[in-house]
């Protein structure tokens, strides 16, 4: 019998996590990234062996009549080749109860372009991180496996998530420490090259629940990230690219 992934942890409801609407967040275990600021290491951890039932998820579900839509979080959800399976059952199921469809988005470091194509036809909204550049990628990040180009891989979904018709936000998460305004020129350069059409959102790295090793970061002063995204903005046509 085929094993459906389960999560191991659920936000009932959130009102950020998929834009203009009310979502659930549940969060997968596991992760090819070992990014020394992750603030979900609790969850990296693949030894955690308790899991939610489907029915723990579903009945979450109906009690929330108001939800439009869920995330599939981490962890990397990329890392379960049957997740769709879950996903279907979470759709049938909310259809039958609600007649309505339920929305689905993914959020991934984007790095399983292929897997990320066949799970595209799941799922209506990606959410990808292009976290660093390729000069600093193998000290932030500590992958679990040899990557060569992090950037090139990471645009790659992108585009197929672009190609497949999907709405998609990149993120990066700033902080002075780990990343230069060169650093984001280049990346929102990219991102204009590959034809990016959607919201750019840099997010304030926080200190807070990140493991000791990376209390070396600096946290960007609010004025000093609006700084930043103002920078940023002069050089993309704002209908094209939204950085928030
Ligand atoms: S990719 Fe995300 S979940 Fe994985 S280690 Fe990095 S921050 Fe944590």
């Amino acid at each position: 019998m085929v094993q459906i992934p389960l999560p191991v942890a659920l936000v009932p409801l959130s009102t950020v996590d998929y834009p203009s609407k009310l979502s659930c967040v549940l969060f997968f275990k596991g992760c090819n990234l070992n990014c020394t600021f992750c603030q979900n290491h609790e969850l990296i951890d693949t030894s955690l062996r308790k899991t939610l039932s489907i029915e723990n998820v579903l009945d979450s579900l109906v009690g929330r009549s108001f939800v439009d839509a869920v995330v599939l979080s981490g962890g990397e959800p990329t890392l379960y080749p049957n997740i769709h399976l879950f996903i279907k059952e979470m759709k049938d199921f909310y259809f039958k109860e609600k007649g309505v469809d339920l929305l689905v988005s993914l959020d991934t470091n984007g790095l399983r372009p292929r897997y990320v194509k066949s799970i595209s036809k799941h799922v209506e909204r990606f959410a990808i991180d292009l976290k660093v550049t390729d000069g600093n990628f193998n000290d932030v990040l500590r992958p679990k496996y040899n990557i060569e180009k992090y950037v090139d891989t990471v645009l790659k979904s992108i585009s197929i998530c672009l190609d497949e018709g999907k709405t998609v936000d990149v993120r990066t998460t700033y902080s002075p420490s780990f990343l230069s305004l060169d650093d984001l020129f280049f990346i929102v350069k990219k991102l204009m090259e590959i034809g990016f059409n959607g919201r750019y959102i840099i997010q304030r790295f926080s200190a807070q629940n990140i493991r000791e090793e990376a209390m070396k970061y600096k946290e960007p002063l609010v004025n000093d990230l609006e700084i930043v995204k103002k920078k940023l903005s002069m050089i993309v046509d704002s209908n094209v690219i939204k950085i928030v």
